[in-house]
């Protein structure tokens, strides 16, 4: 009887790569990808069709969002939780394999690949703690870690499974040229939560208005971000695709506008805070104005985040 279970897909190489290399094991395998603000399932999506395997969407914002906010084991280098988030993913990956009677979840995971999240404590810490000890498989590096259940069952070809370690992605790109996978994204890219810029927005709106309002999540990736004296976020469209979407947020605070000027549109989160916040948006607004930026627009430099 051959292994069944889901697969974590990124659709980045190496996700590409597990999923393959547990079909040569003689596993039947389904992509299953955590979708939330921070990460779409695009990727995931256009490699699961060139793969030909089912792929199932999971929404996993609540749980991400409860992570960003306390995070057990801290953030990586942005306000990206990893490890935790990594846990969880596996850990609702795993209930999932539980309600269907299958046998394992699998990630794309390479031993030393990562320093901080795909070290031999940090997998361990994983495996731990999303409750799946022996039912989780990591083909790329499995010879080098425990066999696991379905392996010592005989469902799944532990001869099949690989060896890699280690940061080179020689071997990566040897095997995605031998399956024929020529799509695929950068190992870094993909969630917001590791981006600098983007980090400083979260952190900032997770220490005024908090993350309670997954609408004022979604906004970070819209328009220019402010944080003014008085304590008013404020949200200027770059674009008019940025400025439409701003327009129907009234809801969510104070739009202003720049009048009879061609320009943007912007939202006071909440509304002012401050007759003086106000007064500093309308400069904000009109320096972005096509023919009525007047001014310097050094003069708010220290309240934009990005
Ligand atoms: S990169 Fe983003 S989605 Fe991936 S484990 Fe880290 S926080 Fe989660």
């Amino acid at each position: 009887m051959n292994a069944r279970g889901f697969s974590l897909m990124s659709g980045g190489l190496d996700s590409q790569l597990a999923v393959k290399i547990l079909q040569l094991a003689g596993a039947e395998v389904t992509g299953i990808c955590f979708e939330t603000p921070f990460f779409k399932a695009a990727a995931a999506r256009k490699a699961a069709s060139a793969l030909g395997v089912e792929l199932l969407v999971v929404d996993f914002t609540d749980d991400e969002l409860a992570l960003v906010e306390n995070p057990p084991h801290g953030f990586g280098g942005s306000m990206n939780p990893c490890i935790d988030c990594h846990a969880a993913m596996i850990r609702r990956a795993g209930e999932m394999m539980k309600e269907r009677g299958w046998d394992f979840v699998s990630t794309g995971e390479v031993m030393g690949q990562r320093p901080m999240s795909q070290n031999r404590q940090s997998l361990g810490i994983v495996e731990r703690s999303s409750g799946l000890a022996g039912r989780l498989v990591r083909p790329l590096s499995a010879r080098l870690l425990d066999p696991t259940i379905p392996e010592t069952e005989g469902k799944l070809d532990r001869s099949k499974l690989l060896d890699i370690h280690g940061r080179s992605r020689e071997r990566q790109i040897a095997l995605a040229a031998e399956f024929g996978i020529v799509d695929y994204p950068s190992p870094a890219g993909g969630c917001k939560l590791t981006e600098e810029a983007y980090g400083r927005k979260l952190k900032d709106l997770k220490e005024h208005e908090g993350l309670g309002t997954r609408r004022l999540v979604e906004l970070l990736a819209v328009g220019r971000h402010f944080r003014l004296p008085d304590g008013t976020g404020l949200i200027v469209g770059r674009d008019r695709a940025d400025n439409g979407v701003l327009s129907g947020e009234a809801a969510l605070g104070e739009l202003l506008d720049s009048g009879d000027l061609p320009g943007p549109t912007a939202l006071l989160i909440g509304g002012a805070k401050s007759d003086g916040d106000r007064e500093l948006a309308r400069r904000i607004v009109l320096s972005y104005t096509k023919g009525g930026g007047v001014e310097d627009r050094t003069f708010f430099a220290s309240w934009h985040l990005c």
